[in-house]
């Protein structure tokens, strides 16, 4: 085999051990975690808000946005609750481009994996730690998951990997909500699919041990918009998607019958703009039908400082170097119109 074997890594019991998530802070998550888990079940009716740009680039950046999403939260407390996007770990198209801090910490640097598990772990708990948010990240690798678990509250699996059995038997263990993404091709069993699949337990093999998964019913799906066989957009937020999809959850014997609209990737086209439109339209849908409220528990909106994207070395502070975000002002405006538009 071809591999260079470059160096041994620390496994997740050793890195948590090197940086221990403090009992104030495990406090703190385990309070929103138990928020979260309400919002899924029913039992509170706050809208989540995932939000935060498409990668998590630069600590000081990151740790400037989520700082000022706090004040946000603080004002919309009693309708919305924020969950920041803190994605470390980046799936690319073709396998190209920066693959995120996990890959590269410093961005216009080499890859060092060593230093981007300490660099991701760094980030994720100084964000818990200044802002009082547990993040949102990606499952793109699940034997790395443990790695930040004691420190997510929310986790994705992308587009590109939901129909992967080992990102399926992952999260039937693990205790926070996970959102199953529709697959690029926009086959909604796949991610329906994945969706049962995760909530029922499992035995298998997990970095070196055989496991044993009780299932996770907070298991739910992320629409994300999809893209056609002639490479269009084909975006499914519209009111006959929503209603498709709770036809199609009905059939099926799964538990808080949940639904995320992602509203950039391909249901925007990536017109970051556009996603001011979606989420207002995804709560008109609301509003006009009880099927879809229940159903629809939150957005999540690709979110950053400055508007837009840049490339890596372009050097404009808080512009996303991966999928072009909503600007801060834009974002700020969004948010409180989403806390007016519940109801
Ligand atoms: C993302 O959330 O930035 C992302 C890559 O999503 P998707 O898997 O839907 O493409
Ligand atoms: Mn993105």
């Amino acid at each position: 085999m071809s591999f260079e074997f470059v160096q041994k890594l620390p496994t997740p019991a050793e890195i948590k051990d090197m940086f221990p998530l403090p009992a104030r802070l495990a406090a703190i998550k385990a309070e929103r975690d138990q928020e979260i888990r309400k919002i899924f079940t029913g039992e509170s009716d706050k809208f989540l808000v995932i939000i935060g740009p498409c990668s998590a680039d630069n600590e000081d950046a990151v740790l400037d946005y989520t700082t000022r999403l706090t004040k946000v939260q603080e004002k919309v407390a009693d309708r919305l609750l924020l969950i920041p996007r803190v994605y470390t770990n980046k799936p690319r198209t073709n396998g190209l481009g920066y693959k995120g801090m996990l890959h590269q910490p410093d961005p216009e640097k080499q890859p060092s994996v060593s230093e981007g598990l300490h660099a991701i772990r760094h980030l994720h708990m100084k964000v818990l730690d200044e802002t009082g948010f547990s993040t949102a990240d990606e499952m793109l690798y699940p034997e790395n998951v443990s790695y930040l678990n004691d420190i997510m509250s929310y986790i994705a699996v992308g587009a590109r990997s939901v129909e992967n059995q080992q990102h399926r038997l992952v999260s039937s263990g693990c205790d926070v909500p996970v959102g199953m993404k529709n697959p690029t091709s926009g086959d909604l069993s796949v991610m329906l699919n994945a969706v049962v699949a995760a909530q029922t337990g499992h035995e298998f093999i997990m970095r070196e041990w055989e496991v044993k998964t009780h299932g996770n019913p907070l298991t739910h799906t992320i629409l994300r918009g999809a893209v056609s066989k002639h490479g269009q957009c084909l975006p499914n937020y519209h009111y006959e998607d929503l209603i498709l999809l709770y036809r199609l959850y009905q059939e099926r014997d799964v538990k808080n019958r949940a639904c995320i609209v992602d509203a950039n990737h391909s249901n925007s086209n990536k017109q970051y703009m556009e996603q001011v439109r979606i989420v207002k339209e995804v709560l008109h849908s609301r509003r006009h039908s009880d099927q879809i409220r229940e159903m629809v528990k939150g957005v999540m909106i690709e979110s950053y400082i400055e508007p837009g994207s840049q490339k890596v070395g372009e050097h404009c502070y808080g512009k996303s170097i991966t999928d072009p975000c909503l600007g801060w002002e834009d974002s700020e405006r969004l948010l409180y119109e989403i806390a007016e538009g519940l109801d």
